[in-house]
């Protein structure tokens, strides 16, 4: 049987991967970012990647809509100049020749809203204040089809390939029906299957959480694994490098409970990183048992935080 999706796998990994070594790039040099009206930060790294992924994205399929995290109206008003030029400089560095009409064109394909029948989600770069501090970040990319997660691909560009393993820089990708994997980031290496753990639940279960007291009740998280009696304590990650460790089994649940009733999570905080432990064997839904509903345009208006399992 022929395998659905080639096309867009390969062209979103061959993406991710750019992205990646631009964000790496970034981050060997400097920790500067500018704050965003929300006074959440974005760098030069942010705009880098949405823009060549956007691009990769466009050539190939260039039908699709993509929502995605960043806009070309931030970069100018909170960057400037300067920091456009140092995004053009980083384009150039990893071979993407651009000026600032083609940057904001390629950013701006990404500034979609709506709901579509098939459309891309792209975090250029989730867990901004990982990267920041040089601990986990993630880009994100996932396609959308008739309201159904279909292919992710999640690069955790600090995350060892395996726990043991020293170097670090892992590729995820899911394709629906076709199971989750993982590669080297920086090595040419066959892709391994990733499972989720079989523990049931109890004492043994490692539970995984947002760095960030805001982004999820720490407390509340607290209270729920003294009472299941978990003896692990939890395991803080940025980004979507959460889910990535729940589908291979190295943590077990992933609880983001809400810190405030009236926020609704971004599609492309949790798109990429849902299909991976989906399709490694696990569940997610949010804190109320719901699936999570991504056909309700930029934000999982429907649901309430997550539950990863
Ligand atoms: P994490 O690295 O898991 O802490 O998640 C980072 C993401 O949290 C960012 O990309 C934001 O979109 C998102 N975020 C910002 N504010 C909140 C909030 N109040 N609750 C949940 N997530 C948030
Ligand atoms: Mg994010």
């Amino acid at each position: 049987m022929v395998k659905q999706y080639q096309d867009e796998l390969s062209t979103a990994l061959r993406a991710v991967r750019l992205a990646a070594r631009i964000c790496r790039s970034v981050q060997a040099k400097t920790a500067q970012f500018v704050e965003k009206k929300d006074e959440s930060p974005v760098t030069v790294a942010d705009f880098a990647s949405q823009a060549v992924v956007c691009r990769e994205l466009a050539a190939i399929f260039p039908e699709d809509p993509i929502i995605a995290e960043e806009s070309s109206a931030v970069l100018l008003e909170r960057g400037g100049a300067e920091t456009v030029a140092d995004v053009l400089a980083e384009l150039k560095a990893a071979g993407v020749d651009a000026n600032r009409e083609q940057l904001c064109e390629w950013i701006d394909r990404g500034r979609n809203r709506q709901y579509a029948d098939r459309f891309w989600a792209l975090d250029p770069i989730d867990g901004t204040k990982g990267f920041l501090r040089r601990e986990q970040y993630a880009i994100s990319l996932a396609l959308i089809e008739q309201g159904e997660l279909r292919l992710a691909v999640l690069c955790c560009p600090n995350l060892p390939v395996r726990e043991e393993a020293t170097s670090a820089g892992s590729l995820f990708y899911a394709v629906r029906g076709q199971g989750s994997f993982v590669q080297p980031l920086d090595r040419e290496e066959a892709p391994e299957p990733v499972r989720v753990s079989s523990i049931e639940t109890g004492a043994d279960a490692c539970l995984c959480e947002s760095v960030e007291s805001g982004h999820t009740a720490q407390e509340l998280a607290a209270e729920i694994a003294r009472r299941l009696g978990l003896k692990c304590p939890p395991l803080r990650l940025d980004s979507q490098a959460k889910y990535a460790v729940v589908a291979r089994g190295e943590a077990d649940l992933y609880l983001r409970l809400p810190t405030r009733a009236d926020y609704r999570e971004k599609i492309w905080d949790h798109a990429g990183g849902v299909l991976l432990v989906e399709e490694a064997g696990g569940q997610v839904t949010d804190v109320t048992g719901q699936p999570l509903d991504f056909s309700q345009g930029r934000k999982l208006q429907q649901n309430r935080g997550v539950v990863a399992t």
